[in-house]
């Protein structure tokens, strides 16, 4: 049975929908896209009330799958009752399934209300409304709409949730006649795919990232070298995907190609020939005189909401509610660490302003990883508290860039491997530490499984929360002592 998730798969690549049907674990473990998808489900369940009151179309069976052709019944039913509003209406013709996320009584017939988390269309959403639109149709429905409901970025929350605000409706109708044609010939040649025994023989292109990245990568790119093209820094997708065409795929193919940047040489002679270290001690000593003594190392960690919990916030708006804090007070002293993380469920914002403002003192050096995420979550703090402003501005002020020396290229090995990122950084400096493995750490190894843990606390039992607080607490403890420790290795680096 295709439905309008494989059919999209399909409209990516048809091998995407064969694999997903036949060697589904081929697939790759995708955290984020559980973690969309269960925004996903709350946006959905939100919109259900966008028009008023309506009726949901649900049935499981005893295994707790959904039972399609009960919900196709029941909707059957509601459609010729005339029900002004339906949800997960269900319809099926000839192996084409789907279920509509909202579909409302207009015009002397039906529109189509696709519901998606994104706060833009996209084609993607056209050839899906399309799929939708034909299945209905050939089941004697009159489509007199379709329909994208998606979140409104300007929205900003007041004391309640208004979903009149925080969705906006597109009119889908020219997207939709645009595949409205292919959909049946789309069909057929999907069938076609899966009655085959072989896979379909399709190579690595650009739509392997577009509109989705495809769970199947990996698996599609096994033929690459374990390092190709596809992995030099800031390489833009296009170019990596005209190289590979041309058949320049391995760094020693990529050499021979003139207009590679500086960055992207180096990645690749470090890779073919062990250089060690690449240490500017010029340049690491001229970042070294930018800090000083009380110098401090900050790192925040934030959550971005599609449906804004607090007054005065905006869907997907970056929120701190966590930072950690080493410092050091004078050249050999002790280190010292402290923290913050807010309560989960509650606006965390005043919280953590003053605790930053109670904890780094003005006129101090202040450290962060990629500076301009820090300080732009604390400039946003500063317009939100006018009393509080000087301090967090004078805080902003200070804060030097601790990826500056590597993003001028003073300090290079190839474990790097052309990537400056602090999770790219640490183990080429310290490759067999396992304090500084985020691979040892419990519960929480990046910043989005913080993003995705730290709202869903609440909801925890008591016992579990304990456990989740500890968690945060000791990632976002390690991110700073990584800063700590990369720095002590440019301070060596000059020695
Ligand atoms: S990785 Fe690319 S080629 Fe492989 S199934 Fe996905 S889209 Fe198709």
């Amino acid at each position: 049975m295709l439905s309008k998730s494989k059919y999209c798969a399909f409209s990516q690549c048809p091998k995407r929908l064969w694999l997903q049907t036949y060697k589904p674990e081929l697939s790759e473990d995708n955290a984020a896209l559980d973690a969309r998808m269960e925004t996903g489900n709350e946006v959905g369940d939100l919109a259900m009330g966008l028009f008023g009151d309506f009726t949901e179309v649900t049935a499981c069976k005893e295994d707790g799958r959904l039972d399609l052709s009960k919900m196709i019944e029941y909707t059957r039913q509601l459609v010729a009752e005339n029900h002004p509003v339906i949800c997960e209406a269900s319809f099926s013709y000839e192996g084409n399934y789907c279920a509509v996320d909202i579909l409302r009584r207009e015009n002397g017939g039906y529109a189509i209300y696709e519901v998606k988390s994104a706060t833009h269309e996209a084609e993607i959403y056209g050839i899906d409304i399309a799929y939708q639109k034909y299945v209905l149709e050939h089941c004697g429905i009159t489509v007199t709409g379709t329909y994208l409901v998606c979140i409104n970025s300007d929205y900003v929350r007041g004391e309640e949730l208004d979903i009149g605000q925080l969705f906006k409706i597109i009119d889908m109708s020219n997207g939709v006649a645009l595949e409205a044609p292919l959909v049946e010939g789309q069909i057929k040649r999907a069938e076609e795919t899966l009655a085959k025994k072989e896979e379909p023989d399709y190579d690595i292109a650009e739509r392997c990232e577009e509109p989705y990245h495809c769970p199947f990568w990996a698996y599609c790119s096994r033929h690459l070298p374990e390092h190709s093209v596809f992995d030099l820094y800031r390489l833009p997708k296009k170019k990596k995907f005209d190289f590979y065409r041309k058949g320049i795929i391995s760094y020693a193919d990529a050499m021979a190609v003139p207009s590679l940047s500086d960055a992207q040489l180096r990645q690749i002679q470090f890779r073919l020939s062990d250089c060690g270290n690449y240490i500017d001690k010029g340049g690491i000593q001229d970042f070294l005189n930018t800090l000083s003594y009380p110098i401090y190392f900050l790192d925040f960690e934030t959550m971005q909401l599609a449906v804004p919990q607090f007054p005065g916030t905006k869907p997907y708006q970056q929120i701190p509610f966590q930072y950690s804090l080493h410092y050091i007070e004078k050249p050999g002293g002790e280190l010292k660490h402290k923290e913050f993380l807010a309560e989960s469920g509650a606006d965390p914002r005043r919280a953590i302003a003053e605790s930053l403002c109670r904890d780094i003192p003005m006129f101090t050096c202040v450290t962060a990883y990629n500076r301009g995420f820090e300080c732009g979550r604390i400039k946003e703090l500063a317009q939100l508290f006018p009393d509080l402003a000087p301090h967090l501005l004078n805080i902003r002020d200070n804060i030097q860039d601790l990826l500056t020396p590597f993003q001028a290229g003073y300090y290079y090995n190839r474990a790097m491997g052309g990537s400056f990122s602090i999770k790219s950084v640490l183990p080429a400096l310290f490759p067999d530490d396992p304090a500084l493995d985020y691979h040892n750490l419990e519960g929480v190894h990046n910043g989005s499984e913080a993003m995705d843990l730290f709202p869903r606390i609440q909801d925890l039992p008591p016992e579990e929360q304990a456990v989740a607080r500890k968690n945060l607490l000791e990632y976002c403890k390690l991110d700073t002592y990584a800063m700590v420790k990369v720095w002590e290795a440019l301070l060596a680096a000059v020695q």
